[in-house]
């Protein structure tokens, strides 16, 4: 049950429902490889049922932690800070990004975009989900596009995503882990055809590291 007064500094970004939070390297997107520290927020009203996160899902199953408390256990870490989820704008992510940039932090947020942008970013990965479709306002803002390739529709509605984005946005095309052995021949194929699109790998994967 959460007290009132915890209401109150959850609704002004104040304090954050948070999973977990690690120190390891971006494995995917346009920032892959860099040494990031990813801030993992509770709380997803997405849905995706191919999600690898699904605890994250329930924003009372986490602590509700202040930002100064989240933002002071990410010093002694790279400067590039990485907020995921669940789904981060679900929150008032204006104190969080506020107080990172006190200590010129390079912030980046990974969103399905579905609900208003709050914060200041310096990259915002957009990817879209079917299951809860970006708000229009999330196509303008987008420094990279990432559709996850599930089955053969994706690649539809990937190119239906496509036609929404910012000219700006770096399109990339990710295989959903558990699909990648039949879905990779195919996408390696569409990205040579539609070459706007790059591949993206969970590297992290790979390599066996958060
Ligand atoms: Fe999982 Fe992300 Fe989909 Fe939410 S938006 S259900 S966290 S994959």
């Amino acid at each position: 049950m959460i007290d009132k007064k915890t209401h109150l500094l959850l609704d002004k970004g104040e304090a954050l429902p948070i999973m977990e939070a690690f120190y390891t390297i971006q494995g995917e997107g346009y920032h892959k490889g860099t040494a990031s520290y990813f801030i993992r927020t509770g709380g997803c009203d997405v849905g995706c049922h191919w999600c690898d996160v699904k605890e994250s899902w329930d924003e009372k199953a986490h602590p509700i932690i202040t930002v100064k408390e989240i933002v002071k256990k990410s010093l002694d870490f790279s400067d590039c800070v990485i907020v995921t989820g669940g789904e981060p704008l679900m929150w008032n992510m204006g104190p969080l990004t506020k107080e990172l940039k006190k200590y010129n932090k390079k912030i980046h947020i990974e969103t399905s975009g579905s609900h208003p942008l709050t914060g200041d970013w310096d990259w915002i990965c957009l990817s879209p989900k079917k299951a809860k479709l970006p708000i229009d306002d999330a196509y303008k803002y987008a420094d990279e596009l990432k559709i996850i390739i599930y089955n053969n529709h994706d690649f539809v509605f990937a190119e239906e995503e496509a036609k929404k984005v910012n000219k700006k946005a770096i399109l990339y095309l990710q295989p959903e882990w558990g699909k990648k052995e039949k879905m990779m021949p195919l996408m390696v194929d569409f990205v040579k055809k539609n070459p706007k699109w790059k591949l993206s790998l969970q590297t992290h994967k790979y390599l066996d590291i958060p």
